[in-house]
């Protein structure tokens, strides 16, 4: 495994760096608190060619790699985990099954304005019934008149309510074949009658994403809306979510290292006993454990990212790295927050949004336990 970053590599990293300390760090206890999206800075985001990372320039995209990609994921979820989701679910959810199995007219009507940020892509998979057995999608689409007709509902979908949310790309249950259930992926545009976006949820953190159940009633889309072939649909998601996984995984990386940062400047600056905290060995061994397993984290989760650019399997990779990454993120805030005694469980101070929003990452895109299950079985078991 090549450790050296490329000179294209280092300059966006340090782009996004640099953007989210400039842009991000400012604002980002101010969005959490009141509920609010980000609307200003996806519109930054997308003039620096930053909403559409991995696609390719002549539909407006920045043709990177996964592994530039993860690079920029980690450097804003060390500073916003809000911000952050919203560009990895625009990118690697709503976005990427339009590129990878778009027509060339689906791919010329979404992905200029997906990758300028001046639209939103969301990803509508899971549904009330729907969830880790995503399979048992209960939307249904039938062919009517050269249109898809449209029945169903579907659960948590991020990005899918904003100002500027295009579309959501959905699973939906077209037909039966040999006597299976047959899923395919459409496109549903924002504003197509039928198509209802309900309220935002009241999350336990990502409080400055937008997340909300979705409705479609008789929702008529043209026949020329499915992505990718008939019957693909439950594969070509799964396809996603792996990919997805590696973005997942940068997040975590980022906001366990965004933590460790808080809690070794604090750690230096809180006086006990005569002297800071970050001379008591306990203290020390918390930092000195965390930094250890950031780093390996970050190698698996660029090990995935190269496996991915290299066209090697990455399933096993991927799903590695999430479940690690993860669980790290939740124990490297719950550290923070605690080296940070008291005001750690006070709002002024970031750790305390970390903590909140470091869970989901066991949940999202695959909870741990269908990470597990993903592992065994590429494990052969
Ligand atoms: C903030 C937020 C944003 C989200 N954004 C999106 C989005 O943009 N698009 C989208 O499609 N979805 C999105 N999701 C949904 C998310 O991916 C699901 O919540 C997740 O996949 C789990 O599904 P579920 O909630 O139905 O839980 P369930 O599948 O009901 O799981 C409940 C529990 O049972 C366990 N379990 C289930 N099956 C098994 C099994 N076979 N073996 C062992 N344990 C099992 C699970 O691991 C979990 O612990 C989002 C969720 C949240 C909270």
């Amino acid at each position: 495994m090549d450790f050296e970053l490329t000179d294209e590599q280092r300059l966006l990293r340090d782009t996004v760096r640099d953007f989210a300390e400039q842009e991000v760090r400012p604002v980002a206890e101010e969005l959490d608190r009141t509920h609010s999206f980000p609307y200003e800075i996806v519109r930054k985001l997308g003039e620096l060619g930053l909403m559409g990372i991995p696609f390719p320039p002549e539909h407006g995209g920045g043709g990177a790699d996964t592994l530039t990609y993860a690079l920029a994921i980690e450097e804003l979820a060390r500073v916003d985990s809000s911000v952050c989701i919203t560009v990895a679910a625009h990118t690697s959810l709503g976005t990427m099954p339009i590129h990878l199995w778009g027509t060339a007219e689906q791919k010329d009507e979404w992905l200029p304005v997906l990758c300028a940020g001046e639209r939103l892509a969301a990803f509508g998979l899971t549904e009330p019934d729907a969830g880790s057995d995503a399979g048992n999608t209960k939307t249904r689409a039938r062919l009517d008149g050269g249109e898809w007709v449209i029945d169903g509902a579907k659960q948590f979908i991020t990005n899918s309510g904003t100002e500027i949310s295009g579309c959501v790309t959905i699973t939906a249950v077209t037909g039966e074949a040999n006597g299976r259930r047959e899923i395919s992926n459409l496109i549903v545009a924002n504003g197509t009658p039928g198509y209802e976006q309900g309220e935002p949820y009241r999350k336990m953190g990502w409080n400055a994403s937008d997340t909300r159940p979705l409705s479609f009633e008789g929702c008529r889309v043209p026949e020329s809306n499915l992505l990718g072939p008939r019957g693909a649909g439950l594969r070509q998601f799964l396809e996603i979510l792996d990919g997805g996984r590696i973005g997942v995984a940068a997040m975590g990386v980022g906001l366990a290292r965004g933590a460790l940062e808080e809690a070794i400047a604090y750690a230096r600056e809180r006086q006990a006993f005569g002297g800071p905290i970050s001379r008591f060995q306990a203290i020390q061994a918390k930092i000195a454990d965390l930094s250890a397993e950031i780093e390996a984290a970050r190698l698996l989760t660029h090990r995935a990212a190269l496996e991915k650019d290299a066209g090697r399997p990455f399933t096993l990779t991927a799903a590695q790295a999430k479940l690690k990454t993860g669980r790290l993120a939740v124990r490297a805030t719950e550290e923070a927050v605690q080296i940070h005694g008291g005001y750690g469980y006070i709002e002024e101070y970031p750790v305390c949004r970390f903590y909140r929003d470091a869970k989901i990452l066991t949940i999202g895109e695959g909870t741990d336990e269908v990470q597990q299950m993903v592992i065994a079985r590429e494990l052969g078991l």
